[in-house]
């Protein structure tokens, strides 16, 4: 495969940029060359999104902008999510070949030529960026059917990695730099339930912590119907374990949450978040929300804009929701005009950022610990770093003027001095 090159562009959530890394080196390992650029290559290669419309329809665009350089003799390929759930080639006739997220032999063997097997899941080749964190995925695929969610159907049952091949993936990333850990699945919060032993999510990060060289580990995507007094307090009594928590609640009317069929009420929410607080009142959360499912009426949007503004999340996402093709809730009844579901997520949107300010502002003048990521993209000698508070690429991060002997990866006690700014004295 010597000579031969590709383009890769990585889209969609963390867990499938992280499949996406693995294919880079399994192709690398056949020999093939990244390139930075798409102009003159063999192949280009786009991992695709395709969770809800909004994220198919940004899939279609990158790829028919990709689509020109096949002028150049590029062959086309599309992987991941999308081809799992339809046809893209019906939908984009440009791609020449397309494979589902668990079909990287196939996709080997097509750039090839040659059939490529026993490429084992577990063997560990991905690529591993200059940045001092990785993502980790613990499991794939959900058991959970939220009725608005098409995820179960392109990524099948719930399945947890074994133990050991997850600690083996945190030993490779740990020596080739990265401190922090950040663990993602479509739910990692019923991690182990399916396997032998059923070592729990607290079990695991145990095993994690003992590995040299890491020295955070963040929980993204933890599904509160799966989380308990009992983990919670098991997990944070972790040294490693960053007091931080992803746990994404959607809503909290109980009309909602029955209709969305998020198997957990707003009592139960409401107790794990008093329960985090009193582990420890300056945890991090993170949720997501959606707005403008069917039968949102006044007063469950009301509900939800209050319980924002009473709990305040540090950090929040949100969405309007969109009917998915053979989901359970794209026959519900009750549908919310666009243009109202807009208006309450702006709505929602000024309220979280306003909260979000406020949090940020509250952390001015502490010293806090934080992990240097990279050099600011804006240049200008400085840095860029994050607290326990801020998972990557979501949550924000200080810019600190860079001082001689900083490095990437490096931990360092720094001065808040603003928002987005802190001050490190050597
Ligand atoms: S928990 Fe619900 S929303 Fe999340 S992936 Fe599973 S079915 Fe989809």
């Amino acid at each position: 495969m010597a000579n031969k090159s590709y383009y890769f562009l990585n889209l969609g959530c963390p867990k499938n940029q992280t499949d996406g890394d693995n294919i880079r080196g399994a192709l690398n390992g056949l020999g093939l060359t990244e390139a930075e650029s798409p102009e003159i290559v063999d192949y280009i290669i786009v991992n695709t999104c395709a969770f809800i419309e909004d994220a198919r329809l940004e899939t279609q665009g990158e790829i028919r902008e990709l689509e020109e350089y096949k002028k150049n003799g590029a062959r086309l390929i599309a992987v991941g999510c999308y081809p799992a759930l339809s046809d893209i080639r019906k939908d984009i006739p440009a791609v020449d070949a397309a494979f589902r997220f668990n079909q990287v032999e196939e996709l080997l063997s097509y750039v090839s030529g040659d059939k490529i097997g026993c490429h084992s899941p577990d063997q560990i080749n991905r690529v591993v960026e200059d940045l001092p964190y990785a993502y980790l995925v613990i499991s794939d695929g959900c058991d959970n059917r939220c009725s608005y969610c098409s995820i179960p159907m392109i990524r099948g049952g719930y399945r947890s990695r074994p133990v050991m091949s997850i600690l083996k993936e945190a030993e490779y990333l740990a020596k080739n730099g990265i401190k922090e850990l950040v663990l993602v699945a479509q739910d990692t919060a019923i991690y182990g339930n399916d396997i032998q032993g059923k070592p729990d999510l607290a079990c695991l990060c145990r095993m994690l912590a003992g590995v040299g060289g890491i020295e955070w580990l963040r929980i993204m995507y933890a599904h509160p119907a799966h989380l308990s007094e009992d983990l919670l307090d098991k997990l944070f009594a972790i040294d490693k374990v960053c007091r931080y928590l992803d746990m994404p609640i959607q809503h909290i009317s109980p009309n909602m949450l029955s209709r969305m069929k998020r198997q957990c009420g707003p009592a139960k929410i409401k107790q794990l978040i008093n329960h985090l607080r009193k582990i420890d009142n300056d945890i991090s959360l993170r949720t997501t929300l959606m707005v403008g499912f069917p039968g949102e009426a006044d007063d469950d949007f009301k509900a939800l804009l209050d319980f924002i503004e009473e709990t305040k999340f540090d950090h929040l996402g949100a969405f309007t929701y969109s009917p998915e093709a053979n989901t359970a809730a794209e026959d519900l009844d009750n549908r919310v005009e666009p243009e109202l579901a807009g208006e309450r997520y702006e709505m929602l949107y000024d309220v979280a950022e306003d909260i979000s300010s406020q949090k940020a502002e509250a952390q001015k003048g502490i010293r806090q610990k934080l992990l240097i990521e990279r050099e600011s993209l804006e240049g200008g000698g400085y840095m860029e770093a994050r607290s326990y508070r801020q998972a990557p690429e979501i949550d924000g991060f200080y810019r600190i003027p860079e001082k001689r002997g900083m490095k990437i990866g490096q931990f360092i006690e720094a001065l808040i001095k603003d928002v987005d700014q802190a001050e490190y004295e050597v």
